[in-house]
């Protein structure tokens, strides 16, 4: 029972020549690429799998301010503007709506968070209100039960992942640009000592520009060039139910267990933070730069098994790139769910809301996500090769500012002013002493 994802029709014929490639159609790629096609450029994306099958389809499709990192908040307000904005420049519907996100706790200091982080908010010009007991009790009178406080930031929203990466796929065909499914990059070729190709399983494509949008894969991908991206892969589970017996809030985060309400009026249930870690050679070989935020996240984070092993996205082996990867074995990253969260997840789910008693289990899944040290995205071209633009390492909260990391790139491929500062999504500062702040989130 897979997560839920519209197909898309797209073409087995690759050009030859292309004024920028995007490797890698998550829901990153595709705004990428949707962006560079509104600016006349001849562009492909090129994904090894299914346009959207990886992480961008199988997460929670919360689009979020509220309790963002600094760093993150002006792409994730911006991001709001532009999912509506791609509704209505492309007449695809993406699912987004901006319904609110809803935080109940019992928890002072998890309260006092809030508050502060609300303080800081008002700074950046983003609403979010902090709700007392009563309020939080009235909002949240789905769960039954009174609520020492909560936090309601009313202009945050959802989008559907079963729909969104895809309807951006075709909004790139209508803008005239290229999409291509099943079809790997392999490797890239230089010339004087600059990007000049990318080499697929299926040709060459003559390109100045690529953008490595390859999720869990960027960092072995980046390997194989001589360059050390440090991700590591966490395995986090979700349930999807039917829809259930009385009206829900559309999204509602609680530690024990969070629930978003789907396109098709069902809900998707997970618990915020919690993941397994397989361990791999990559994970061993970035350990360092990991410890402190699995000192920070050790509560949540579980030991795992081989399906990373299994998986091969974090092969530290070369590839060649006249045969096989691990990219054409493994097209689409499928790893087991982790059933003792499944059941947790829905038991705590239907204990919250017991609306929810009625409603029959759907479709459960898993997926790798892939974080940076710091929980901040890398974005930004490749010192060592340039040409080659990183994006990738989104850290569980890629999807929500999907659309402003794709103009971003976009920008920086185009050299227009970038919508937002930058700096901080710098993939050198790994490489540099001081960027070991573990983002809140
Ligand atoms: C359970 C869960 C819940 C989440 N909830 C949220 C949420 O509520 N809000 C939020 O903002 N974020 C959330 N996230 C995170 C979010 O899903 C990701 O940050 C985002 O989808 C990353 O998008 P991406 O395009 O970088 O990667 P992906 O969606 O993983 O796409 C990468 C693509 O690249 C392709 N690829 C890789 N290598 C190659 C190659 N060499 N050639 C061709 N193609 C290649 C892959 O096949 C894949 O399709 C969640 C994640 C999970 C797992």
């Amino acid at each position: 029972m897979p997560a839920p994802l519209v197909h898309v029709e797209t073409s087995p014929t690759l050009p030859a020549h292309a004024d920028a490639v995007v490797i890698g159609g998550g829901i990153i790629g595709v705004f990428t690429a949707y962006y560079l096609a509104r600016r006349g450029l001849a562009v492909a994306l090129i994904e090894k799998g299914r346009i959207g099958a990886e992480q961008s389809s199988r997460n929670w499709g919360w689009c979020r301010q509220q309790n963002r990192d600094a760093r993150e908040l002006p792409m994730a307000t911006l991001s709001l503007d532009l999912w509506e904005r791609f509704a209505a420049d492309s007449g695809e519907a993406t699912g987004f709506s901006r319904c609110g996100l809803f935080y109940l706790s019992d928890d002072e200091a998890e309260l006092a968070g809030w508050a502060r982080w609300g303080e800081f908010a008002k700074t950046a010009g983003v609403t979010t209100h902090m709700l007392d007991s009563r309020q939080a009790t009235a909002r949240g009178a789905a769960t039954g039960r009174s609520w020492r406080g909560g936090v309601f930031s009313p202009t945050d929203g959802t989008a559907s992942p079963a729909d969104a990466a895809p309807a951006v796929a075709r909004a790139i065909l209508k803008q005239g640009g290229s999409v291509h499914q099943m079809c790997a990059v392999r490797g890239v070729e230089t010339s004087g000592g600059k990007l000049s190709a990318v080499i697929t399983e299926r040709g060459i494509i003559r390109t100045p520009v690529a953008v490595l949008s390859a999720g869990a894969w960027a960092s072995s991908f980046c390997h194989q060039l001589g360059v050390a991206l440090p991700i590591a892969s966490i395995r986090a589970s979700a349930l999807a139910l039917s829809p259930a017996a009385e009206p829900l809030p559309p999204a509602l985060h609680t530690a024990a267990v969070s629930i978003t309400r789907r396109g098709d009026g069902g809900h998707t249930l997970a618990i915020s933070g919690r993941g397994r870690i397989d361990p791999t050679l990559q994970q061993l070989r970035f350990a360092p730069h990991f410890l402190p935020m699995f000192a920070k996240r050790w509560r949540s984070l579980l030991p795992g098994g081989l399906e990373g092993l299994r998986a091969g996205h974090e092969t530290v082996g070369r590839w060649r790139l006249d045969e096989p990867t691990p990219m054409e074995v493994t097209r689409i990253l499928d790893p087991r769910p982790d059933q003792a969260t499944i059941r947790l997840t829905h038991a705590r789910a239907v204990e919250l809301l017991p609306a929810l008693r009625q409603s029959r289990v759907t479709a459960a899944w898993s997926s790798y996500i892939d974080s940076t040290p710091d929980g901040v995205p890398a974005i930004g071209e490749l010192a060592a090769l340039p040409g080659l633009i990183v994006a990738a390492g989104f850290s569980g909260h890629g999807f929500g500012i999907g659309p402003g990391a794709g103009h971003l790139i976009a920008d920086l491929v185009t050299s227009a002013a970038p919508i937002v500062d930058p700096r901080p999504y710098e993939p050198a500062r790994f490489a540099r002493a001081g960027s070991k702040k573990v983002a809140d989130f």
